[in-house]
């Protein structure tokens, strides 16, 4: 595992069919893609700083891998063998705003790509999760499991959404791809505590 310095984070809208639902959102044909820059991340060793956008804040829990190579066009070997880290991540989301900017066909980045809105947990090798296609992860918020994410319910599995991306922006060395929630998502204020747990790792932070 390479220490590398994130440029980008491409995120993937609607990947599991039952958060897809739980927003009243169709299913995609294709992956949905959005961005966040490199100043949106933060560790989630810090607490999290609620924005002060106004309306409701809403925490995504999404396994996040980090490439080590840069891929244009990439094929699914190239894919398999680009990813240098994984981890889990927060897709913070202003719900309310993004709301509003979607329903006026608005660019959607004001309600997602604020800065502190994609929150880091620490990277970890990838070697020890076999292929990434079956990987377990939950986010507890106050002690209560609220997200219980598997991977292999992806309606875009993680390969496939990496070739996706090389084709559609083109991914360099360091760029982070966040691979969409599973449903229980919902709001986060002042005060909560949030755990996100991979395996053997727990990342714990406090929403101030
Ligand atoms: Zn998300």
């Amino acid at each position: 595992m390479k220490n590398l310095e994130i440029g980008k984070v491409v995120c993937v809208g609607r990947n599991y069919a039952d958060h897809a639902k739980e927003l009243g959102n169709e299913v995609p044909s294709q992956p949905i893609l959005f961005m966040k820059p490199a100043s949106a991340v933060v560790s989630i060793n810090e607490a999290i700083q609620l924005p002060d956008f106004g309306g409701e804040v809403h925490f995504e829990a999404e396994l996040c891998v980090q490439v080590g190579k840069d891929l244009v066009n990439a094929s699914m070997d190239e894919v398999k063998t680009a990813i240098n880290a994984v981890t889990l991540g927060l897709d913070l989301t202003l719900r309310d705003l993004q709301t509003k900017l979607k329903s006026k066909g608005h660019p959607w980045e004001r309600s997602k790509a604020f800065a502190g809105s994609c929150v880091l947990a620490d990277w970890v090798s990838p070697n020890g999760f076999g292929d990434l296609t079956q990987v377990h992860y939950q986010l507890f918020m106050n002690d209560e499991c609220k997200q219980d994410g598997d991977t292999a319910l992806m309606l875009f599995p993680i390969y496939e959404l990496l070739v996706d991306i090389s084709k559609a922006f083109g991914l360099q060395a360091g760029d982070v791809v966040m691979t969409g929630t599973p449903k229980g998502v919902g709001k986060i204020t002042a005060g909560d505590k949030l755990t996100l747990v991979l395996d053997e790792h727990r990342w714990a932070t406090e929403v101030c």
